[in-house]
């Protein structure tokens, strides 16, 4: 058997395990200094105001809605193409959620469709979205400033699920400025752009967003006069004025995700170059390549083909698990999941996102992944396919 090529995984380096072990042996493990470090290494490279790291993205997902006052009255929309935890975040409030669908080009929130269903909920007096989750899925960037004009006319909070998304760019500016977002959240899974083990992080402009975000990723609890009801009684003396989390990263973490900055440019260069690798050798199989869009410079966190023929996809799928080679599906629509059909949720909602659902394979992509690795893939694809 060939070893085990997965569709996604870190790279971590001699001076990435060093800034761990350094906070080893350091006086703080958490709450210490690299956590603000690493905010700012984010902050400054996205060039926002404000980054909170967070315990993960699902985490970071949550507490952006609670900071926007989502509750059980009100109502998220998101794209289905994407990982459960974009739609999941509205459920732990208790809002309803609700699903635009996707463009089939490049597999993100249609804004036209987004568009004719504000259009159509407000003629029928159906309940509007406070929040909406664009997801930046495998980097690639939702059309963001057709995006934000829809928010300023209907009213509605955007918080971006970039979770794939960190070392992009839209129109020339990092994901993450928040320039047509209250709020951008980012993931560093190991399968991720860049990775802390566990991690997340949220960016944001708005210094009021930034002041309750830092009290819900801690209980709640808050140690500046400014923000308190009731006049300090002395140094020892904190305050919790509303319901918060545990949400906070460790300074282990924080050291490893800052030392991952330092390469995030590197790792989305040579993601670029084994896609467009990957391009060329895709070019005369019966297969739909990933497209980019010309405003998007994205950090491509996956390969997504489509095979033409649907039929084809789990014989493909399976020979290829067969060879040894991790690929992945991202992703069956998230209303499909048991869970979501429970709450009503029926097929056909989304029809782009079921139709590319069923042709899509995401094709190993990592900084680590060799040539040679990528020319096993192509190989074993092009057999299976023919
Ligand atoms: C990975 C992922 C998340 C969740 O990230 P965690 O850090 O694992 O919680 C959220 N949204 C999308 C689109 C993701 O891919």
């Amino acid at each position: 058997m060939q070893p085990f090529i997965p569709y996604g995984r870190q790279s971590i380096n001699e001076a990435d395990i060093q800034a761990v072990v350094d906070v080893l042996k350091s006086d703080f493990i958490t709450q210490g200094p690299a956590i603000e470090r690493f905010e700012q290494a984010v902050a400054q490279y996205c060039g926002v105001k404000f980054a909170v790291s967070v315990s993960n993205a699902t985490a970071a997902l949550h507490m952006a809605c609670l900071a926007l006052d989502l509750g059980p009255d009100d109502t998220l929309w998101t794209a289905p193409n994407t990982f459960v935890a974009s739609a999941n975040c509205g459920r732990y409030c208790g809002a309803s959620v609700d699903f635009v669908d996707i463009d089939p080009a490049t597999y993100v929130m249609d804004v036209a469709a987004l568009e004719a269903k504000l259009k159509a909920a407000q003629a029928k007096g159906q309940a509007m979205p406070k929040v909406v989750i664009p997801v930046q899925f495998a980097g690639q960037c939702v059309e963001m400033d057709r995006l934000a004009q829809l928010a300023k006319v209907y009213g509605f909070a955007v918080v971006e699920d970039a979770a794939h998304g960190i070392g992009g760019k839209y129109r020339q500016k990092p994901i993450g400025s928040c320039q047509f977002s209250e709020m951008t959240v980012f993931s560093f899974h190991p399968v991720k752009i860049i990775t802390t083990a566990e991690g997340g992080m949220i960016t944001t402009n708005r210094e009021d967003l930034y002041q309750t975000l830092l009290r819900l990723r801690s209980h709640g609890i808050t140690r500046d006069e400014r923000f308190m009801r009731n006049p300090s009684e002395g140094p020892w003396y904190y305050e919790q004025t509303e319901l918060g989390l545990n949400y906070r990263m460790t300074d282990m973490q924080a050291a490893l995700g800052h030392s991952q900055m330092e390469r995030l440019d590197a790792f989305v260069a040579k993601r670029h170059a084994l896609a467009k690798r990957y391009d060329a050798l895709l070019a005369d199989l019966p297969v739909t390549r990933p497209q980019q869009h010309p405003d998007s410079y994205s950090a491509l966190h996956l390969y997504p083909i489509q095979v033409n023929r649907p039929e084809l996809r789990r014989p493909v799928f399976e020979a290829l698990r067969a060879a040894n080679i991790g690929v992945n599906v991202h992703y069956m629509p998230v209303y499909l999941q048991p869970y979501y059909r429970d709450l009503g949720f029926e097929p056909d909602l989304c029809p782009n996102a079921e139709a590319y659902y069923q042709r899509a394979i995401s094709l190993p992509l990592y900084y680590d992944l060799t040539e040679a690795e990528q020319d096993r893939v192509i190989e074993t694809l092009k057999a299976a396919l023919s």
